[in-house]
């Protein structure tokens, strides 16, 4: 994920220390921790953790993710919701629910969608819902979306912790996890979220499966390192498969469990999830990595200064999913946004933008987010859908029983064809 730090030095010295003291002091008393343990800590902390401490707004922000890059992109989300409400029988009850907003850009684009899409979408019930463990960044996404018009819980246990109206005119509630959304038609966004997920890593050795760990370094107290347990931990005879081939590997088990739900609520509410992440099908191994202001950053140096991530294993997911739900995916963002239609999209916005500095910008963004060289083939789409999408209705009693009309083709992952 690019996606980057914006606090002053002086503050991103004090999260650095308070990180890494409160991490070395745990390894100390209780021996080395696991990958997924040292990222759920530099990340997701409640006091210290990277996405709850930075403010990811200001004049020191750069930092680009897909929504980020150009208003097509959630465009285009928003069209490939409302078809997947539409192929679902256009259900009165319509929530959508995205997994770590960032600072609310994709939301704020598909609402646009929306409310230009009224008719259609006439007479639904839509509501807003979003997962994010940063109090910090639900501010800023509340400014986005509600134009600051949002209210904070003040009791703790509320799972709703804040909540407003969109300047759509839709009901918002922020969550910091999918168990507190309400059950419902859902349609689930998730871009870049699986990424930040902590990773466990192993590695094949004579003896078997062995989990790789954070140590603190023996001869430098603040600094950490690497170490490979002698022994099998709960994770490494677990979480792997017995055919696995790669002699290096890394598993997501928070992702398995996010998708376990995902599923299981699709099953009994109908409803689809959309999976945009840098990714692979199982075959890539030590992806982990670090990032700071645009370059790739020692994921050990300075813990809570930098982002870290992985990248999603897709091949683990659709195994983890089960045969509940149809997996589709999966596919690169180049063929998702083609087939989405963002040639055609990028015309329309050219001919009615007369200022050669924004069509350039215009056509810059579009280059990013398609070139293969760039994110059109790195980044992957990933679908979760409930089985009945995809099989042909049948309508009528009795001898007058016959075949419904052949569902819709999933858009993105064929061309979009709206009926
Ligand atoms: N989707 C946005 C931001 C991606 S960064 C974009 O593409 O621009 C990851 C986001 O997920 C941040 O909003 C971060 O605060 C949130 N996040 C990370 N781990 C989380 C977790 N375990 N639970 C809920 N939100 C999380």
């Amino acid at each position: 994920m690019h996606y980057f730090s914006f606090t002053t030095p002086e503050n991103r010295n004090k999260t650095d220390h308070s990180v890494l003291r409160h991490l070395t002091s745990k390894i100390k008393s209780t021996g080395p921790i696991s990958v997924a343990e040292y990222m759920r800590e530099v990340l997701t902390n409640p006091v210290s953790g990277y996405y709850v401490n930075h403010d990811m707004l200001g004049p020191d922000g750069d930092f680009i993710t897909s929504p980020e890059i150009s208003q097509i992109f959630g465009e285009l989300l928003g069209i490939w919701c409302v078809s997947e409400w539409m192929a679902a029988g256009r259900p009165k009850q319509f929530q959508l629910v995205e997994f770590g907003p960032g600072r609310g850009s994709l939301m704020s684009d598909i609402l646009r969608v929306f409310s230009q899409l009224s008719a259609p979408l006439g007479g639904a019930e839509m509501s807003c819902h979003l997962v994010e463990v940063s109090p910090r960044l639900s501010k800023l996404q509340a400014q986005c979306l509600t134009g600051d018009q949002s209210q904070v819980s003040t009791n703790e246990d509320d799972p709703v912790y804040r909540r407003g109206t969109t300047t759509t005119g839709l009901p918002i509630y922020w969550y910091r996890r999918i168990s507190d959304v309400p059950q419902g038609f859902s349609i689930f966004l998730a871009h870049e979220f699986f990424d930040a997920l902590p990773i466990h890593i192993f590695q094949k050795t004579e003896k078997g499966w062995r989990e790789v760990m954070v140590d603190v370094h023996p001869e430098t107290e603040d600094k950490l390192r690497f170490v490979l347990l002698p022994s099998a931990t709960l994770a490494s005879s677990t979480l792997l498969q017995t055919d696995e081939k790669r002699r290096h590997v890394e598993v997501c088990p928070e992702g398995g469990v996010l998708i376990q739900q995902l599923a299981c609520r699709i099953v009994e509410d109908g409803g689809a999830a959309l999976i945009m992440d840098y990714g692979h099908d199982g075959v890539k191994t030590d992806t982990f990595r670090g990032f700071k202001a645009h370059k790739i950053h020692d994921v050990l140096a300075e813990p809570g200064t930098a982002d870290l991530t992985a990248d999603v294993d897709f091949s683990y997911l659709r195994r983890v999913a089960g045969d509940r739900v149809t997996c589709i995916g999966p596919i690169s963002q180049r063929a998702f946004l083609k087939n989405m239609g963002i040639d055609t999209r990028l015309q329309v916005l050219l001919r009615h933008c007369q200022d050669p500095s924004n069509q350039a910008q215009l056509i810059q963004g579009y280059d990013i987010l398609t070139n293969p060289e760039k994110m059109g083939e790195r980044f992957q789409f990933f679908t979760l859908l409930n089985h009945r999408r995809l099989t042909t209705p049948e309508t009528g009693e009795g001898l007058q029983k016959r075949k419904g009309p052949a569902p819709l083709p999933v858009a993105g992952f064929s061309e979009l064809c709206l009926r």
